[in-house]
């Protein structure tokens, strides 16, 4: 069996970045003050390396936040030197960093691969060139599809990081870069609603009605349609929602936006719930038993029993009982004598044959 996985967490701060995209207080999100300390991060890989059983898990240096190759070469070079060394000696094994679409070329790439660099995640945000330039990204869909096909061309894994819901965008636009971002055949993604950071040029604008973000109903009902496009693409979700970490929570760093501490949950439960409705919505039911693994029964019973709540509402049922078992990637439904098994990639395959784009607009007051 293939062992877990422990990340090592560095987080590379604002420096270097030479953009002010309008959703980044990058200080709030790495948590971290301007500067970045070689020492430090060196005692942070040390430290969190000896709290890691390596004979159980493989272990991965994860350089996230800023913009790791826009950073000063010889920076970048000093910071990877620290990571390779462990790599170099078997105790890590994967380098992991996320970057800037603008911050990739040739030379880049030939100075990651140099030092051991085997996963790059692309800030994609957005594949609408009216988007990026709303939010001053400061770079184009062009170079997103550059630098992806860069990176594969080299064999590295390639992410994508998208942003539904951000200032200017719509759902449309949305499905659009989650469909163009598809087919540029990413290996992992990583989807993050845009949320409204305090002390930034959004939080400018919602505050002033000129941004409309989605409710979190809204935006789980978008993102689960995008979630859907990936999962029957095969591509490898890695995280959904933003992760907040001890300096940044809902109270105090962010001022609006659908954010959900439990957000990816929301989601699945979403999908599950939404598809079964649709398949059985003409079957007269009294009672219903689902048999799936643990992780496909809370998808469909949801926080606090919500699944099962709009289970029992929707398709009018006397009573609903999950089961653990089942086939592997398959839930067995069994209903007025009858037994149907249905894979579970079925059910993201309804999910978007049953979507109805609702036509949000992320920009100028809708209310
Ligand atoms: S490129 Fe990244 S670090 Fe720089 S402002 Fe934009 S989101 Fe923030």
């Amino acid at each position: 069996m293939r062992k877990k996985t422990k990340i090592i967490p560095i987080f590379i701060p604002h420096q270097g970045c030479p953009n002010d995209c309008i959703f980044c207080n990058q200080k709030k999100i790495t948590g971290k003050g301007k500067y970045l300390d070689i020492n430090e991060i060196a005692n942070d890989i040390k430290e969190f390396l000896s709290t890691i059983d390596t004979e159980k898990y493989e272990v991965e240096i994860a350089f996230f936040g800023g913009s790791f190759t826009a950073i000063d070469i010889e920076l970048q070079k000093s910071i990877l030197e620290i990571a390779f060394s462990y790599k170099n000696r078997k105790l890590v094994d994967r380098i992991r960093l996320s970057t800037r679409p603008d911050a990739i070329d040739k030379q880049i790439l030939d100075m990651l691969e140099s030092y051991g660099v085997d996963i790059i995640e692309l800030g994609v945000q957005s594949l609408d060139n009216d988007v990026l330039y709303k939010i001053n990204r400061g770079h184009t869909t062009e170079d997103t599809v550059e630098a992806s096909r860069l990176i594969k061309e080299r064999g590295l894994v390639l992410g994508h990081q998208v942003m539904p819901g951000v200032y200017g965008s719509s759902s449309l636009k949305d499905i659009e870069t989650a469909k163009k971002s598809i087919e540029m055949k990413p290996d992992i993604v990583r989807i993050y609603p845009a949320l409204t950071i305090k002390d930034t040029k959004m939080e400018e604008l919602f505050k002033e009605g000129s941004y409309n973000p989605p409710s979190l109903d809204e935006s789980v009902n978008l993102v689960s349609y995008i979630y859907s496009l990936y999962e029957m693409a095969r591509i490898k979700i890695i995280r959904v929602g933003l992760q907040t970490t001890e300096n940044i929570n809902y109270d105090s760093d962010i001022s609006g936006g659908p954010f959900h501490p439990s957000y990816r949950q929301l989601v699945l439960t979403n999908i599950m719930t939404s598809s079964l409705v649709w398949m059985l919505k003409d079957c007269e039911l009294d009672e219903l038993t689902v048999e799936c693994d643990k992780t496909t029964i809370n998808s469909f019973s949801g926080i606090k029993g919500m699944g099962k709540k709009v289970l029992i509402d929707k398709l009018a049922l006397a009573s609903i009982k999950f089961k653990e078992g089942s086939e592997e990637n398959m839930v067995l439904l069994k209903f007025n004598d009858m037994e149907v098994t249905v894979e579970i990639k079925k059910f993201f395959d309804f999910f978007i044959k049953t979507y109805e784009e609702p036509g949000y607009v992320f920009e100028g007051n809708n209310n």
